[in-house]
């Protein structure tokens, strides 16, 4: 019985910043499917989780993902799978297809890693906390400073103090509920005067896109809950609520049953056995979280690992494949 890897990505795009390394430029992608074409048996989450458990996985087996649902999922990532007929399943967070928006992450990068001059003092409430942080320098940031620090990853140490803010300030957005969030962004948009700099945020999906990027089969959509909460810090019946609520929305867009999931920052302590319990009673058949390994032999259909794939050249991707083909 062969080996097999789940991958898993977010955008195709180019970032001018990207501190969780969710962006994998378009030619990039292109050579990585090349490389899967060569050397990989690229295959459906649904083949894959029946061959595991016929016994039948072929060698060198990969299934491609997408988490999150962004815009350019349909406008680029799609032709590509298309030309290399290499399939792929997207998980989508729904919240974002009722309105114009973008994720919560990805404005509060605007905030505070993007050029410009910020008030020198930032204060915030959150859970009845009093947070104050002093910018001092760091309150300009011109051009030249963001291309130094442009590729920094939110694991590196911070190389500046706007950087250690972004941080201390995205781990206490993370586990809000989405309303006391969406109070603290706006808080902090207003704090920061203008709107974000550096163009219009990444896109998200709207329903017409996840009804495009389901045309001809090659994509299958998953869920991904509402509003992409740490699921594991949530009582049963609201985790209950985001699985469920979910599933429906994609069911009533595309008319057909989803049946794969995928946990919001899917490692082991955002999400919990009850968790998988949940996920399995409302109706899905797998779900994928985000353990870096390959899949073993007989994995749990609830707990399925992945791999995150980074900007690498084909080069650098064949050997790494290589490397967890060999794990
Ligand atoms: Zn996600």
């Amino acid at each position: 019985m062969g080996k097999a890897l789940i991958l898993m990505y977010h955008r195709v795009a180019v970032a001018q910043s990207d501190p969780w390394s969710l962006c994998v430029t378009a030619p990039r992608f292109a050579e990585q499917l090349a490389v899967l074409q060569e050397q990989a048996r690229p295959l459906r989450l649904q083949q894959l989780t029946k061959a595991l458990q016929e016994g039948t996985t072929p060698n060198r087996s990969v299934v491609v993902t997408f988490d999150d649902g962004y815009a350019d999922n349909l406008h680029t990532a799609k032709p590509l799978l298309e030309q290399s007929g290499i399939p792929a399943t997207v998980f989508i967070t729904t919240g974002p297809l009722d309105r114009e928006g973008a994720f919560w992450w990805d404005e509060l990068e605007r905030v505070l890693l993007y050029p410009g001059t910020l008030p020198a003092g930032l204060s915030l409430r959150i859970n009845a906390g009093a947070h104050q942080w002093e910018l001092g320098e760091s309150a300009h940031y011109d051009e030249a400073a963001f291309r130094q620090h442009r590729d920094w990853r939110a694991w590196q140490p911070a190389p500046t103090l706007r950087h250690s803010i972004y941080l201390a300030v995205w781990r206490l957005l993370r586990p809000l509920p989405e309303g006391r969030r969406r109070t603290v962004l706006d808080e902090l948009l207003s704090w920061a005067g203008a709107g974000p700099a550096g163009g219009p945020l990444p896109g998200t999906l709207s329903p017409r896109e996840v009804v495009g990027l389901a045309q001809g089969e090659l994509v299958e959509i998953g869920a991904h809950t509402v509003t992409h909460p740490m699921l594991a810090a949530l009582p049963a019946d609201s985790q209950r609520d985001e699985i469920c609520r979910s599933k429906a929305s994609l069911e009533a867009i595309l008319g057909h049953p989803i049946t794969s999931f995928s946990y919001p920052y899917g490692s082991r302590d955002n999400y919990t056995t009850e968790t998988a319990s949940l996920v399995r009673e409302a109706g899905f058949a797998r779900a994928c979280s985000t353990l870096a390994s390959a899949v073993g032999r007989d994995p749990h259909r609830f707990q399925l690992p992945r791999i995150q794939v980074e900007d690498w050249n084909g080069e650098e991707f064949a050997r790494r494949l290589l490397a967890w083909f060999e794990s």
